[in-house]
């Protein structure tokens, strides 16, 4: 492409909401064959709300809520929040805390009143010694209703299940059929639950999902997707998103994640909304094509 037509195509993206920090991005999106996207805040809201709560034999609903609230308090992890409004909302109050700590990729602990809290994925509970098979049928329901199934342990017991739900963002639908159209394949890569990112893809139509990612395993899956189909691009909004936002060929960042996403970005869509990626891939096909 000429000097002119990037400017010229440059300046159409900025108009959109779309700002290309490189210049070369715009011309290397028109040969992307393949879109991979992060899920939680990317393709969803991110904020996710506690929709469900089952106890193990044994335990009282406000003990375990107030319990596993006033962890999660210290906590920046999206469903931490979730967790302490549900609290709240319940005007429960909440055991003083001590000890915590984040497990990065598996959920966050400490004590409450002195008795050791867990919280975390089930693999979380798997690293603890914890059986969370009584709940396996719970879970399975959840997952297909596309919500996260989370496991709280309580002195050393498996307490609950907790579900969250993080609503698809409105324009989600729209931007994954307008990149089918452009005649791209669209990957989802998270560290949610394998069984809650396919409910959420098959309703979005994605054609493949990556699940049950660890925070460093989002490079591993970019690179795998490279080799299935070519040329990537790859869009989110979370610190835990830069190193795979470096790997993709472009890396498209959304405006209002967080500033380390938007520096390891080629492309950030300053409205936020994922409707920039097919425009911005749209706008590079017929930059290109102009100036042949
Ligand atoms: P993601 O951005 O996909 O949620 P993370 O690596 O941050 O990836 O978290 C992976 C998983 O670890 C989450 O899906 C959740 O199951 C668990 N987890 C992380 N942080 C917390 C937390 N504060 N409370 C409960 N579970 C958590
Ligand atoms: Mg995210």
């Amino acid at each position: 492409a000429t000097p002119t037509s990037i400017m010229v195509g440059t300046g159409r993206g900025a108009e959109m909401g779309v700002l290309f920090r490189k210049g070369e991005a715009l011309q290397l999106l028109k040969d992307a064959a393949v879109v991979a996207v992060d899920k939680t805040g990317t393709l969803t809201e991110g904020k996710p709300a506690l929709t469900d709560l089952e106890l193990a034999e044994g335990f009282e609903r406000g003990a375990v809520l107030a319990a596993v609230a006033a962890v999660e308090e210290r906590s920046e992890h999206p469903i931490a929040r979730a967790i302490v409004e549900a609290a709240a909302a319940g005007g429960l109050e909440l055991p003083a805390i001590t000890g915590f700590e984040s497990v990065t990729g598996f959920g966050v602990r400490a004590e409450a009143d002195g008795v050791a809290v867990e919280i975390g994925a089930d693999r979380y509970m798997s690293k603890l010694g914890l059986d969370v098979t009584a709940f396996a049928d719970t879970a399975a329901r959840l997952g297909d209703e596309g919500k996260s199934p989370l496991y709280a342990a309580i002195g050393g017991k498996l307490a609950a299940i907790v579900a969250v739900a993080d609503p698809v963002k409105e324009e989600t639908p729209a931007a994954i059929a307008a990149l089918h159209e452009l005649g791209l394949k669209v990957a989802m890569i998270t560290g949610d639950n394998k069984r809650t990112a396919d409910a959420i893809a098959r309703q979005l139509g994605i054609d493949e999902v990556v699940a049950e990612v660890l925070p460093e395993g989002k490079v591993e899956a970019v690179k795998a997707l490279k080799g299935e189909y070519g040329k990537l691009a790859f869009v989110g909004d979370g610190i835990n998103d830069a190193p795979a936002l470096a790997e993709a060929d472009v890396g498209i960042a959304i405006g209002t994640g967080t500033d380390i996403a938007i520096e390891a970005a080629d492309v950030v869509l300053m409205s936020g909304s994922l409707k920039g990626v097919p425009n911005a891939i749209a706008l590079s096909q017929a930059t290109i094509r102009n100036i042949k």
